[in-house]
This record gives structure tokens, C-alpha cells and sequence, in this order.
């Protein structure tokens, strides 16, 4: 079997006509290269969740004029747009009805068909720049392989399914195409779409690497790696050029945005490389991440996530009845909360939930599973918090950690704490308004060459 590559573009290197040129370029240069995962275009899904989440049909028809207006941005560019014209009306067409229906509540089953048009039209665009690049690409609808459960909104893949729909359907295609699928969406066995939870074409990509028996998985956006911390906060960030798969998960559990949290578990069970670099600047090369790395330092970097809501709930039950936390998570899990971080003491736990976030469903109602939670406890709720994590080797003990960080710390006003439950992670909670000071100063100190 000849190597096989399955690169993802994320949302900005599929942007405009521009970018997936550049797209283009890559997948020219590298002939391995031949399954392509595309995210949508930057900002159509969030014009898409705005639709989901307004009743004002005026409203959700500025988010669809939005769309259109990337949409057709590309399209004008296309050497022969009345190729993929009829495709592009189709989804358009379907779309619009969906977003006129006045004064209506979504199902989460249409939420996620609505969320799902972003990867469907810039798949249909961006095998049409392939095929005028004379690269014989094939638009293939992912919901044919991507099986997933029914949990709308953030829908669990069946990997053994997927890998006997990929063998069946994807495969051959191999033999005579590229093919150009899309991420982020699946098909529950209804054949009704989900979606694999925000920033889920990373996943997707890792999840058809894997039933694929791809050897690299590549993820395109927009910056050259993965580094010691996200770029946009300070300048000091420095690439790192090779990962272990541990660290890199413990990375994109804590935040560092540029991977889904669940891209490295196909990847792990798999021992495929994965490699992260910049569609903009394919030479500047990027990350590594793989399972045998040679150097792995204590600290690694330092991952950020802002808008983190902490939960405190108190109830003298606590003492005595063991099923008390049992409840709790029952109740969060029934509304699709994951939970980030949890600290107790004997009649008080402390819960901190990423709201909005990736590790949580777009759609899940907060306040609803806080009423349930007052009906058995005291709960006083926090929001504006940031989760700051250092990532790293061996800090699960005081001897991992130096004293470089224990003084830095200690000069921060920090909510919470907890160190010792990870040997790759010490995470704490600070206001909003200071995360990047804090990211900064710690970085500085612990990266400073
Ligand atoms: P895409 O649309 O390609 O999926 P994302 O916006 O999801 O791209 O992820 C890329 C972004 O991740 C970068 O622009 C950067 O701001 C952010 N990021 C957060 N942490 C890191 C990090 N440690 N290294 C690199 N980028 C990071
Ligand atoms: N388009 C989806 C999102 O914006 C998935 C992705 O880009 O990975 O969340
Ligand atoms: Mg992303």
C-alpha cells in the first residue's frame, strides 16, 4: 500500500479563494497527500450557530447573507463555477428554507444540519479549485463514513463502524482520486447529521487517519506549530518542533486551541505522526508529534482558556452520603457539561465547566442543570474565570516542579489550584481580566532562554 497522508485545512486556510490556493499548493507538492478534511470556511460556523440560536428570521437572514457572501466570493474566482453552481444552490436552497421558518425552536437534530453546511459547501468549493489545479479530487459526503451516535451537537464517532464504511465506500475512490471531505460533520445510523462538538474537524482528520491506516495526519491553519504558548499572547511563544502524544493531548485538553482535545486518541491507538504547520507558510515546517519523542523538558508550555465558569456546591450531605458527587455528575452528564477541574473539602465541591468551549456540546444548557442542582444544594456560580495550565513532565511532584514556579505562583492571586492529579499538568483558575499578564509572567519565567 503506498503511504497515505490525510491532511485537514482548518477554517482559515479555507477562508477565501486565496488560501485554498495556497491549499492547493500543498496538496501539489505532496503526493501522499490523498484524503483532504476541510473545516469551513473562518466565521461560517459561527454565522450558522447565530442562526441556531435566534428566532428572528431577519436576523438569521443577515448570518445567511453572510454566508453567501464568502460563499460566492470563491465562487466568482472559479475558472468554471457553473461546475459546482448546481451543488452550491442545492445547499443554499436547503439552507434557506431551514433558517425562514418563523418564530421556530430547532430541534438539536436540525441545529446540528444547519451547523453542518459550513464543511459542505467549502468541500464542494475547494475540490473545484483542486480539480482546475488538474488534481483529480472527488467531493465525498462524509455522513456515508463518519458514523456517530445520535448525541446531537457533540456526537461520540464508532470507530469499528467507520473503519468498515471507509473500507467499503472511501477506499476505492482512493484508486483513481483525492478525495475532499468534510470535518466536524457525521451521520447518526438514521443517516441524520451531527457534529463531533466545536473545532471537531482536527478530529474528524484523526478519526479517518485512523480507519484509513494513514501513517501522517496533517493539520494546515494558521500559525507554523504548536508553541510554548498560543502566539497571540506574547511574542516570546517559541515553535515546538516535536511533541510527545501525551504532552500534545494534555495541551489541547487544556486549550491551546490549535488541536481538538480528541484528535491524538485515533492517533495514539494508531501510532500515527501527526504534524501541525501553517497553510500560509508550508516551508517554515512545524510540529512533530509522535509517540517516542527524545527530549522532553519539565515545562512544555502553558495553555490558556478564558470564559471558564466555577461552580461551588455545599451541602452538609456531603459528610455522610457517598452518592452525592455520583448525583452531581449524573446531572451534568445528562446535560452534556463536561467538567475541567474539581476540588472538594467535607461538605463543598468545586467544579469548574468550560462554557462554550470545545470539551463541552455547543448546545447544552448550563442554567438548566444548575436549577436541578439547587433542588439538593447550595450552589453559587463564578463566571469570568481563565484555566490556566502549565504543561509539562513530571510535575505531579514538589520534586518536578521547581522552585521557578512555586515563586511565580505564589505571586499570583489564584481561585483555585490543583497539582498532583497529572503528571503532565499543574492548572489553577485566575480572573479573566488577568490571564495573559499571568500567561506572560509565567512564561517569561519558565521559557525565558
Ligand atoms: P483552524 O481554524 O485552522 O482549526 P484554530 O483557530 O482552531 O485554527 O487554531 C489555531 C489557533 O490556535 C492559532 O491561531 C492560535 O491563536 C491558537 N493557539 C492556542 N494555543 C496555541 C499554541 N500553544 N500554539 C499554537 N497556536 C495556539
Ligand atoms: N467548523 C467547525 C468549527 O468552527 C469545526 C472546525 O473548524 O474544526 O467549530
Ligand atoms: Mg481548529
Amino acid at each position: 500500500m503506498p503511504n497515505l497522508t490525510v491532511a485537514k485545512f482548518g477554517g482559515s486556510s479555507v477562508a477565501d479563494y486565496a488560501a485554498m490556493s495556497r491549499c492547493a499548493d500543498i496538496v501539489l507538492s505532496q503526493p501522499d497527500i490523498r484524503v483532504i478534511v476541510v473545516s469551513a470556511s473562518s466565521g461560517v460556523t459561527n454565522l450558522l450557530v447565530d442562526i441556531t440560536q435566534v428566532s428572528s428570521v431577519e436576523t438569521r437572514l443577515l448570518a445567511l447573507q453572510g454566508i453567501e457572501d464568502i460563499t460566492f466570493a470563491v465562487l466568482d474566482k472559479l475558472q468554471h463555477k457553473e461546475a459546482v453552481m448546481p451543488s452550491i444552490q442545492a445547499l443554499l436552497q436547503r439552507l434557506t428554507t431551514l433558517v425562514k421558518q418563523d418564530n421556530y425552536k430547532f430541534s438539536p437534530a436540525e441545529k446540528d444540519e444547519i451547523l453542518s453546511f459550513g464543511e459542505r459547501l467549502s468541500s464542494v468549493l475547494f475540490s473545484q479549485v483542486l480539480l482546475e489545479r488538474n488534481i483529480a479530487a472527488y467531493c465525498f459526503d462524509v455522513r456515508q463514513v463518519m458514523r456517530t451516535d445520535s448525541h446531537f451537537g457533540k456526537a461520540e464517532p464508532d470507530i469499528k463502524q467507520i473503519k468498515t464504511l471507509c473500507l467499503e465506500k472511501l477506499v476505492p475512490l482512493l484508486n483513481h482520486s483525492v478525495v475532499v471531505t468534510q470535518g466536524f460533520v457525521g451521520g447518526n445510523e438514521l443517516l441524520q447529521t451531527t457534529t463531533l462538538g466545536r473545532g471537531g474537524s482536527d478530529y474528524s482528520a484523526a478519526l479517518l487517519a485512523e480507519a484509513l491506516t494513514a501513517d501522517v495526519v496533517q493539520i494546515w491553519t494558521d500559525v507554523v506549530g504548536i508553541f510554548t504558548t498560543d502566539p497571540r499572547l506574547t511574542e516570546q511563544a517559541r515553535c515546538i518542533n516535536e511533541l510527545s502524544f501525551d504532552e500534545a493531548a494534555e495541551m489541547a485538553t487544556f486549550g491551546a486551541r490549535v488541536i481538538h482535545p480528541a484528535t491524538l486518541l485515533p492517533a495514539i491507538r494508531q501510532n500515527i505522526a501527526v504534524f501541525v504547520g501553517s497553510s500560509r507558510e508550508p516551508n517554515l515546517g512545524g510540529t512533530w508529534i509522535a509517540k517516542d519523542v527524545e527530549n522532553r523538558p519539565a515545562y512544555r508550555a502553558i495553555a490558556l482558556r478564558k470564559s471558564q465558569t466555577l461552580i461551588t456546591l455545599k451541602s452538609p450531605e456531603m459528610l455522610h452520603a457517598a452518592g452525592f458527587l455520583t448525583r452531581v455528575f449524573d446531572i451534568l452528564s445528562r446535560h452534556d457539561i463536561s467538567v475541567d477541574l474539581v476540588t472538594t473539602s467535607e461538605i463543598s465541591v468545586a467544579l469548574t465547566l468550560d462554557q462554550g468551549g470545545m470539551t463541552t456540546a455547543f448546545n447544552c444548557d448550563i442554567d438548566l442543570a444548575l436549577s436541578e442542582l439547587e433542588q439538593f444544594c447550595d450552589v453559587s456560580v463564578e463566571r469570568g474565570l481563565s484555566l490556566i495550565a502549565v504543561i509539562g513532565n513530571h510535575l505531579h511532584s514538589n520534586e518536578g516542579v521547581s522552585g521557578e514556579l512555586f515563586n511565580t505562583l505564589e505571586r499570583i492571586n489564584m481561585r483555585l489550584i490543583c497539582h498532583g492529579a497529572s503528571k503532565h499538568n499543574l492548572c489553577f483558575l485566575v480572573q479573566d481580566s488577568e490571564a495573559v499578564a499571568v500567561v506572560k509572567q509565567l512564561h517569561n519565567s519558565l521559557f525565558a532562554a
